[in-house]
């Protein structure tokens, strides 16, 4: 068969990123991410859709999610030329679960559950190389240089919206939005549930294995 279509459902923090890496290394796909490909254009002007903020930034420091009519686009530019892909960040809300409906068809939908307090400490240690985007934690895998990345010397950042407030405002909102699009696909009894408290090779044991189950 072709190159699967998966969708990788989960709070901010769940592991959707170190996961997704591990996809695309088995299956070859594309990891399609709407969080990085708003955050490359946070400055975009998007002031002629007359919403709160001019551009995606405005929304993304205040942890609120970006207007469906920017991430749907992006979505579907990047899934029409992928051939197989792993998403990860979409869909954030019903509407965006309908339109992804409309346009693709999904082989694998999985969701990695965390509780919350995990979700906080995760997020607000975490660390990202400015140059290559490896992910560190100050506690749990931190570099061996503080502030250095191990593999590029890159220099190790917060993400602006990592910070405590912004992510409980962040859990906040997917609690609100995505819950809705965690029954949509529940319902229809597609969703394969993972544990993804564990460390991440135990929880890419149990991922991989729902996945081979279904494609
Ligand atoms: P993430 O890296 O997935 O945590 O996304 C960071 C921020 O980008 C979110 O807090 C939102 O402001 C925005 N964002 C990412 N994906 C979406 C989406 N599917 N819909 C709306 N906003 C999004």
């Amino acid at each position: 068969m072709s190159q699967p279509n998966i969708l990788l459902l989960g709070p901010p923090g769940a592991g959707k990123g170190t996961q997704s890496s591990n996809i695309v290394e088995e299956y070859g796909v594309d990891h399609v991410t709407t969080g990085d490909a708003l955050r490359s254009n946070k400055g975009m002007d998007i002031s002629d859709l007359d919403v709160e903020y001019d551009t995606p930034g405005g929304f993304m420091d205040a942890g609120e999610l970006v207007p469906d009519e920017v991430v749907n686009e992006i979505v579907k530019t990047a899934l029409q030329e992928a051939d197989g892909y792993v998403l990860d960040g979409y869909p954030r809300n019903l509407d965006q679960a309908k339109y992804l409906d409309e346009i693709t068809e999904l082989d694998v939908v999985a969701l990695l559950e965390v509780p919350r307090e995990e979700l906080v400490e995760r997020l607000t240690g975490r660390r990202i190389c400015d140059e290559c985007g490896t992910n560190y934690h100050v506690e749990f895998s931190p570099p061996e240089e503080a502030g250095v990345c191990d593999k590029c010397g890159g220099e190790l950042i917060q993400r602006d919206d990592d910070t405590e407030e912004t992510v409980r405002e962040r859990l906040n909102v997917f609690d609100e939005n995505t819950q809705p699009v965690i029954d949509h696909y529940d319902i229809r009894d597609e969703l394969v549930r993972i544990d993804g408290e564990g460390a991440p090779d135990e929880v890419w044991e149990e991922l991989h294995a729902a996945i081979e189950d279904e494609v």
